[in-house]
């Protein structure tokens, strides 16, 4: 049995009527740039996550980027955040001359150590940037709290959070990206809520920071060809936005079954002495977008796994304190030993709605029979 880490045609083809009409209603209008159906996802998005605003751009990267940009993480001010994590959580930082400065991880979670934040706060410290990792969310009570009490911004990285939801100490459940002063998605295909190419989008309840971005998008304009600020152009296509407009209507249920993988998963293979699995904490809704384990002797199982035709990812073989690209940063080995070990020892199995439970259960059997208990 081959099974691979991700596909999209199982999906494409139990829908394909409703992708090809929603992909025909783009052409037959030719409504490519912010069309009709991008101002329809951001209302959707709106009300799906209870933001006051959504602004539809190209990429989860460009969404970081410009909300970045506009909440001064830049020319020198210093953001706290995760060394393990996607590049662009970083990188929308130093785009933009700012300085990431790296905590190290909670060895559960995966997320960024909230106990390890403040003692990095100095008069530089604009921001904190936390990631809502794999399947759960920061710890956002311990994060805004900070956040008040040294007068920083917020940008939470969403990309891999569609459908996360935060309680905590609160009396509701808040949808990730609508806690801090921005939040960003990623419609990479990939993800909980994928396009069919890149995507992203910025969320915020603040009405000054969403015209901004608004602007932001198309170069800066206000109106055609008045330009209030350099910005970029960065908007999410029309075609990407009908696509994703079919995909929201059956997220719910997508999200549903992913859960239940991520059950199959845990069941299947927790007498399995040589696998750890990642703890959720706080009071929180996760989401299995990725399924992770910690696993001895990983290097060997991915090799195994590939031999028997079993996609695997790694995220991430190398934590970005120790990436080419930062190393003017000063950074070196051994900084954030959690983030180091952990690197060395994950691995994320295939998990997507349509996967079968007869491919879970062979993933399992093969991973048994590895370690030989
Ligand atoms: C996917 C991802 C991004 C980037 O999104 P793109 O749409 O691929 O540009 C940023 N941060 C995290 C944590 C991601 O997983």
């Amino acid at each position: 049995m081959k099974v691979s880490f991700y596909t999209s045609q199982r999906e494409f083809n139990e829908k394909k009527d409703e992708f090809n009409r929603a992909i025909q209603s783009v052409l037959e209008k030719g409504n490519f740039i912010l069309g009709e159906q991008v101002a329809q996802l951001e209302n959707d998005i709106q009300q799906y996550t209870q933001a006051k605003y959504a602004i539809g751009v190209a990429s989860g990267t460009d969404a970081l980027i410009i909300a970045a940009d506009i909440l001064g993480f830049k020319d020198g001010k210093e953001v706290i955040t995760s060394p393990f994590t996607f590049l662009a959580s970083a990188s929308c930082i130093t785009k933009h001359r700012g300085r990431p400065v790296f905590v190290d991880i909670d060895e559960e979670t995966f997320a960024m150590d909230v106990n390890k934040i403040e003692e990095k706060v100095n008069q530089k410290t604009i921001g904190i940037l936390p990631i809502h990792l794999f399947d759960q969310m920061a710890d956002m009570d311990r994060i805004m709290d900070i956040a008040g009490n040294h007068q920083l911004k917020v940008l939470e990285d969403a990309a891999e959070a569609f459908g996360m939801r935060w309680k905590g100490n609160g009396r509701h459940y808040k949808h990730s990206g609508t806690i801090g002063d921005f939040g960003v998605f990623s419609f990479f295909p990939t993800k909980t809520l994928g396009g069919y190419g890149d995507g992203g989008m910025i969320i915020t309840n603040n009405e000054e920071l969403a015209q901004q971005a608004k602007y932001y998008r198309v170069h800066g304009a206000s109106k055609k060809y008045h330009y209030e600020y350099v910005g970029y152009n960065s908007r999410l296509d029309t075609l990407q936005a009908a696509i994703l407009l079919v995909k929201l209507k059956y997220i719910d249920d997508a999200i549903r079954k992913r859960e239940e993988i991520a059950k199959q998963y845990i069941e299947t293979l927790s007498d399995c002495k040589n696998i750890r699995f990642p703890k959720i904490k706080g009071e929180q809704k996760p989401v299995y977008y990725v399924f992770n384990l910690l696993a001895e002797n990983r290097d060997e199982l991915a090799e195994y796994l590939a031999k028997n035709e079993i996609g695997y990812s790694i995220y991430y073989p190398r934590p970005l304190h120790l990436q080419a690209c930062f190393g003017d940063l000063g950074y070196k080995k051994g900084d954030f030993p959690i983030a180091e070990r952990v690197s060395n020892k994950i691995i994320a199995l295939p998990i997507y709605p349509e996967i079968t439970t007869d491919e879970v259960e062979f993933i399992c059997e093969k991973i048994k029979l590895f370690y030989k208990n």
